[in-house]
């Protein structure tokens, strides 16, 4: 077994000013490389207990990972506190100094007297290159525990984790084999999807969670020890049984937008959104996308009901009949944008995302998404959210995706 300790530091990420992605991002790390991860904690930008934290965390692992503060200004404190730690002083480190030259000199750019800071690094540690920015990682050692400083921006925090940890993992030989199978599903919620796989989520071995992102849910298979792929391997396919048509990838970074990109591509169809609710977030999910161009030309932004009329053509009869936010009328604007797109498929949202109902009485929450294939008819999915305004348009815009994905599958 191999054990990362996890500690992030500034008072911003403490007062939660700053969402802590980068211990989220490390954990993953950790966990999907082998290592098991016995505790994250956050402390401000305080030299003091920077060290304290870190001492704490040396005694119980193989490796501390500490991010954020090692910029240049004064409120960075983070080498500080490992001298401390160490009970060493910090001392300027040519090493260190050719990082931060170098990285000036691909900006074109001149170091300044407050970047020596950078280059200065507790007595008898490393400095760690960093192609993202101008502070290099520092590598100490603390009893049995290795102890590695990665900045705060997690663009840079990356990329010295990357050149410089796993190896240094894995030369240790104490990583456990592991495999880590991802299924994301879209249009279940998280209990009925808890519920399909419930009895392999209690089996301890491998471990199987739900994991619910804004309206999609990933379920994680980590498996660990010898045949460690071939287990994942197993209970992956047997969830993907169970939970049918709702999976809509197995890969890490592809979300509802992906696949829904992909399947397009794949079937060389093409996508205009009419959006009234979203705002043109499922545009902007599309746009996401690389090679979004050769499925999406365009769309439509229909907030009003005038504008409903004036630019889908939706009939003022419709929306007086069954208010904007309606089945209908989410199936007349897909059409219009099928129509008036040019394109094989429209997709289309309409809803009240709040607070507060809407003129009509409609309550907050309530959305209607319809998506409109040549040759088919049309589908619509009436949604119901009690959620604040922003997540219900999120969530909307991700059911509308879905439906088209689920539409094209079944084509
Ligand atoms: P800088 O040179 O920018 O000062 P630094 O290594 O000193 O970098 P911090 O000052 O701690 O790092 O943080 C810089 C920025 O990095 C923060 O404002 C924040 O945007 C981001 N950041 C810091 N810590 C985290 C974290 N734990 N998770 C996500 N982002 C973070
Ligand atoms: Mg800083």
């Amino acid at each position: 077994m191999y054990r990362v300790r996890i500690v992030s530091t500034g008072h911003e990420v403490l007062r939660g000013q700053t969402v802590d992605t980068n211990a989220a991002w490390l954990a993953l790390r950790a966990t999907e490389a082998g290592a098991t991860v016995r505790a994250a904690r956050t402390v401000g930008d305080d030299a003091a207990e920077i060290a304290a934290a870190i001492r704490e965390a040396a005694a119980d692992a193989d490796c501390v990972l500490v991010t954020g503060g090692l910029g240049p200004t004064e409120d960075d404190r983070t080498r500080e506190g490992l001298a401390a730690a160490l009970g060493v002083e910090a001392v300027f480190d040519e090493r260190a100094w050719a990082t931060v030259a170098a990285y000036f000199a691909r900006a074109g750019r001149e170091p300044g007297a407050s970047q020596r800071r950078q280059a200065t690094l507790p007595r008898g540690t490393e400095p760690l290159g960093n192609e993202e920015g101008t502070a290099p990682g520092v590598l100490g050692r603390l009893g049995a525990a290795d102890v590695v400083l990665l900045p705060g921006p997690p663009r840079e925090m990356r990329s010295v984790f990357a050149s410089a940890v796993p190896a240094r993992w894995r030369a240790t030989g104490r990583l456990d084999p592991t495999s880590v199978r991802v299924l994301w599903t879209a249009g279940v919620p998280e209990s009925e999807v808890a519920a399909a796989i419930d009895d392999l989520m209690r089996s301890p071995e491998p471990t199987v969670g739900t994991h619910p992102d804004e309206g999609e849910v990933a379920v994680r298979v980590v498996a660990r020890g010898g045949d460690a792929d071939a287990r994942a391997a197993a209970v992956a396919s047997e969830a993907r049984r169970r939970l049918g048509p709702a999976v809509l990838s197995e890969e890490e970074g592809v979300r509802v937008q992906h696949a829904v990109v992909r399947s397009l591509h794949a079937r060389r169809l093409s996508i205009t959104p009419a959006e009234s609710v979203t705002g043109g977030l499922v545009a902007r999910m599309l746009v996401e996308v690389p090679g979004a161009s050769e499925v999406f030309r365009g769309g439509f932004v229909a907030y009003s009901d005038a504008w409903k009329h004036d630019a889908l053509g939706v009939s003022r009869a419709l929306l007086a009949a069954h208010g904007a936010v309606s089945a209908p009328v989410a199936e007349a604007m897909a059409e219009a944008a099928r129509a008036r797109g040019k394109t094989p498929v429209g997709v289309s949202t309409t809803g009240v995302a709040g607070p507060g109902p809407d003129a009509r009485g409609v309550p907050e929450g309530t959305a209607f998404v319809a998506a409109a294939l040549e040759g088919r008819a049309t589908r619509t999915l009436a949604l119901r959210f009690s959620l604040p305004r922003v997540a219900v348009q999120r969530r909307t815009a991700v059911a509308a995706l879905d439906l088209v994905r689920r539409s094209l599958a079944d084509r």
